[in-house]
């Protein structure tokens, strides 16, 4: 469904990323790790288009998000079609950020309205019915700062779903949170995979990592160094640059 194909891209002649490769199947959940500085976030960001790549190629369902095939080059796409393609894709931030000045429903359909062409009454219900299954359906008319922070990533990832997304992306979802509004947050992700949704999460939550993951991919320094099952990677994990990152997390 992604595939990432040997993506290079550098800031200020740095190389951060130097040859991705990845695929994630219809309905996998791959567990992205790494050191702070390996490019987690950076390769997340170049899935939806919110970074251009230097080299390579990224495409979801067969598609590239930010640009098009003319003359077998690639060009790249007007914001607006941009915008239409990076439906596909959902990404949910570390911040959550809400627009602070919308309502949690409004949050939600704002997205839809703009690029959907849904109307007021089906957006609204779609909304709601996204609420409720993040648990928050008394939260409707609610602004971000009348929210707790799990409240709030919670409202996040019912927007990014709102876009009926192929893949959804999380960027260390509950990193920002108070330790005991975790659990709520990995809850609705752990209910996500368990229908089905193709999840890229990165994530600090080893233990989390270990239950949901059909994969996890360890990156370091821009290049991915190892990857398989959960319980081979974790447990007995055969780089040693894997080795050293899970004996600081673990
Ligand atoms: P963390 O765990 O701290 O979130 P990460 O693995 O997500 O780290 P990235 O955010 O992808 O790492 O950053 C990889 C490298 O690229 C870092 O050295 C970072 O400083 C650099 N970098 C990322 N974005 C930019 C940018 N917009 N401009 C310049 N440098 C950037
Ligand atoms: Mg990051």
């Amino acid at each position: 469904l992604v595939e990432i194909h040997n993506v290079h891209k550098a800031f200020h002649g740095v190389e951060v990323l130097k040859g991705i490769d990845l695929t994630v199947q219809p309905g996998e959940v791959v567990a992205l790790l790494g050191p702070s500085g390996s490019g987690k976030s950076t390769l997340l960001r170049t899935i939806n288009h919110l970074e251009r790549v230097d080299a390579g190629s990224v495409t979801v369902d067969g598609e590239f998000i930010g640009y098009e095939l003319r003359h077998g080059k690639l060009h790249e796409l007007r914001e607006r079609e941009i915008l239409q393609r990076r439906t596909r894709v959902g990404i949910v931030f570390q911040n959550f950020h809400l627009f602070p000045h919308l309502t949690a429903l409004e949050n939600i359909t704002e997205a839809p309205l703009a690029l959907k062409r849904l109307s007021t009454d089906d957006a609204r219900e779609l909304a709601l019915g996204l609420l409720d299954r993040v648990g928050l359906a008394d939260k409707a008319d609610a602004y971000p700062r009348q929210l707790s922070g799990g409240q709030q990533q919670r409202v996040a990832i019912a927007r990014a779903l709102a876009l009926k997304p192929q893949v959804l992306l999380f960027d260390e979802p509950t990193s920002a949170l108070d330790p005991e509004l975790v659990g709520e947050v990995l809850d609705v992700i752990r209910d996500l995979a368990n229908l089905g949704t193709t999840l890229i999460i990165v994530t600090h939550e080893i233990g989390f990592a270990r239950e949901v993951a059909d994969r996890v991919v360890f990156l370091d320094q821009g290049r991915i160094v190892e990857q398989g099952a959960p319980d081979e990677v974790l447990s007995r994990p055969r780089h040693p640059r894997t080795r050293e990152f899970l004996a600081k997390v673990l």
